[in-house]
């Protein structure tokens, strides 16, 4: 299991296991941050995440929280007009031609 160094409020610098953390996640750009239960007083501890070391820790078993909304709601609006753009021929290549563009 792979382990990753971090500091405890309470009992300065500890190892823990990597899939015991929880990467918090906002709206995307935020800062993350991560948190974990400290295995040696037991505190709830929460901490900036650089993104270099999110997808380390992901990569080896660390859970993934969402907080908040992501963006807005899909309509019913653009649910209509999606699955029109299936039904008509070509209408959907030209709107991602025309995004891309
Ligand atoms: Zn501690």
């Amino acid at each position: 299991m792979a382990l990753v160094r971090t500091e405890c409020p309470t009992c300065g610098t500890i190892e823990i296991q990597c899939a015991t953390v929880t990467v918090l996640r906002r709206a995307d750009g935020d800062p993350m941050d991560y948190e974990f239960h400290c295995p040696r007083c037991a505190d709830e501890v929460r901490r900036p995440l650089s993104p270099r070391h999110v997808l380390v820790l992901l990569e080896n078993g660390a859970a993934l929280r969402q907080l908040g909304e992501v963006g807005d709601p899909i309509t019913s609006a653009e649910i209509v007009l999606f699955a029109r753009m299936l039904e008509e021929p070509g209408l959907l290549e030209r709107e991602l031609a025309r995004l891309l563009a």
